[in-house]
């Protein structure tokens, strides 16, 4: 089973709720959690251990110098302006090169041959036995997460339970995490803007298909504005989080109240067969 844990918008605790529920579902059966927020990893903060770290590498063009005739192909096929011609040389901004490959095919003398780049790593850690966590590092100045996203996912592949920590809001990297998993945890606040996000990250799973259900964070006891809104959209509330200056402060040390509050531990696993139950069917 494949679960994401999403929301609209940073600063939810989204990733508080990820390492309470994969150290207290790791006790019980091995899963594999995968922190896709590849810009600003943060799980391992919670499961300090050591990592193996594999490259991640694309794809880009090399041109060779010699061949080139500057007939200008591969500059106009170039979408996203990686590649400028000029009469007498070329402009290559590896940045922005999406390692689409066209660049090559267009080219008519076969001058441009793709080379390897190194755009972050894919860090493996087992902070306990039941426990694998992968954290995917997008390189400082680069943007292309979805590359990185898409191997730390591949490493989890075989485990049979998966969390994938998404980052936040709904742009590229989310959509990367949310390809082929089962179901979404929502985590939001009970504010108007965690409603406006929870909005537009519903309308994601929505248009893929994904079931989803909610979380709600550091309620403050007055929830119905998320409820109401849950209720209009058949979405399941799965779990309820309160304000407490005893989560607050135990959080604030960067622990998990999982780990110090035996009873969270259980509501935890509550919230994961919670996800069973209105799964239907997930295993
Ligand atoms: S591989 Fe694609 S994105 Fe990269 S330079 Fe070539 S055409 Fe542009
Ligand atoms: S398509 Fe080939 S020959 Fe034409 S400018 Fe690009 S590298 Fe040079």
């Amino acid at each position: 089973m494949k679960i994401a844990i999403a929301s609209g918008k940073g600063g939810t605790g989204k990733s508080t709720v990820v390492a309470n529920l994969a150290f207290s579902l790791a006790e019980r059966q091995p899963l594999a959690v995968v922190d896709c927020d590849v810009e600003e990893p943060n799980l391992h903060l919670f499961f300090p251990s050591p990592s193996e770290d594999l490259p991640v590498m694309v794809q880009i063009p090399e041109i060779d110098t010699t061949r080139c005739t500057h007939c200008g192909a591969c500059g106009e096929f170039c979408r996203y302006g990686a590649l400028t011609i000029f009469k007498d040389r070329h402009l290559f901004l590896p940045e922005l090169c999406h390692s689409c490959g066209g660049c090559e095919i267009v080219c008519p003398v076969g001058a441009i041959n793709e080379i390897g780049r190194q755009i972050g790593i894919v860090q493996i850690r087992k902070p306990t036995s039941g426990l694998t966590l992968i954290t995917g590092v997008l390189q400082e100045g680069e943007v292309q997460a979805p590359p990185v996203i898409r191997m730390a996912k591949d490493q989890a592949e075989g485990h049979p339970l998966i969390l994938y920590d998404a980052s936040p809001g709904i742009a590229c990297p989310v959509i990367e995490t949310l390809d082929g998993v089962d179901f979404c945890i929502f985590v939001t606040e009970p504010t108007p803007f965690g409603i406006h996000d929870l909005t537009l990250a519903l309308g994601v799973t929505k248009e893929l298909g994904i079931p989803s259900g909610v979380v709600i964070n550091r309620s403050d006891g007055d929830d119905g504005i998320v409820r109401d809104f849950c209720a209009e959209h058949s979405l399941p509330v799965l779990m309820t989080i309160p304000f407490d200056r005893t989560i607050a402060a135990i959080q604030n040390k960067g622990n998990l109240i999982a780990r110090e509050l035996p009873e969270w531990r259980e509501r935890f696993i509550e919230l994961f067969n919670s996800v069973k139950r209105v799964g239907k069917g997930l295993q």
